[in-house]
């Protein structure tokens, strides 16, 4: 499942590829026909990321909202380059449920969970739905504090929960406990507001690395061409802690693997 780094990563790539320019929009598979009907020939005005959500607005004041789920995928191409001012727009490469074509580019997405077009009303609703995003410089961190502090649910799970805070994922959630010291199990309502900026500007930094490098990077000062996948992070998937050798246990909460070393993050009493 990709982690909010992965689409505000797409928005920054696509959003130059599309955005000012009359799109040709298309269903290859046919799934979407009448969806892509409604955009086709529309200008695409802005491609942005809300948590796990991909929002393609268009002039016509409708958007595309794209959730890729477990399975879904972009892929981008180029229609020219300095040696060939003219590429011919490659087929589509298995069920691509939409393709949009602007005069420089082809965007195709497969399997997204959610595709689908909506008026003004619908993404308001949508955006109101989705928590503070990490990402987002508009975010408001006060509205995950205020959910968290009242809560007794646990902190690994609310941290997955998209409505209390937007982006962070199951590999994100095991690094920022482990980089902040907090058990996964802590109820929200003992997390103090200190701990909470912590938590929240953690996942902040690390984000953004992942979106500048396309990749999530959680060890300090590691790039990604050199390292492997196992190199990048501290404990996900680990067998000890890299801190204090102690033996990784893991469980599930939120009905993901979380990863946690009890000597350096203490379970609650
Ligand atoms: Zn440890």
């Amino acid at each position: 499942m990709p982690e909010g780094h992965t689409l505000h990563r797409a928005a920054r790539d696509h959003s130059p590829m599309l955005v000012g320019q009359q799109l040709q929009v298309s269903s290859p598979q046919g799934r979407f026909a009448a969806g892509a009907a409604q955009l086709d020939g529309h200008q695409c005005t802005a491609v942005e990321a809300y948590g796990k959500h991909l929002v393609y607005r268009f002039a016509n004041h409708q958007a595309l909202h794209i959730h890729l789920g477990l399975f879904g995928r972009f892929r981008t191409a180029k229609l020219f380059s300095k040696l060939s001012p003219k590429l011919p727009v490659k087929e589509p490469r298995g069920a691509v449920r939409v393709r949009m074509i602007s005069t420089t580019h082809v965007v195709d997405i497969n399997g997204p969970n959610t595709c689908e077009v909506l008026d003004p009303p619908q993404l308001a609703a949508l955006i109101a739905r989705i928590g503070p995003d990490v990402l987002r410089s508009d975010a408001e961190p006060d509205l995950a504090w205020t959910r968290i502090s009242k809560s007794r649910v646990a902190i690994g799970q609310l941290l997955m929960d998209q409505a209390v805070v937007a982006g962070i994922g199951n590999i994100y959630r095991s690094e920022i406990l482990w980089r902040q010291k907090v058990h996964p199990k802590t109820p929200g309502n003992q997390i103090t507001r200190a701990l909470f900026d912590q938590l929240w500007n953690d996942a902040v930094l690390l984000l953004e690395i992942g979106v500048k490098n396309n990749a999530i990077i959680t060890v300090d000062g590691v790039k990604k061409s050199r390292s492997k996948y196992g190199e990048r992070v501290n404990i996900f998937g680990k067998l000890v802690c890299p801190a204090c050798a102690t033996n990784i246990e893991t469980f599930d909460l939120a009905t993901r693997r979380v990863f946690v070393c009890a000597t350096c993050q203490p379970p609650p009493a």
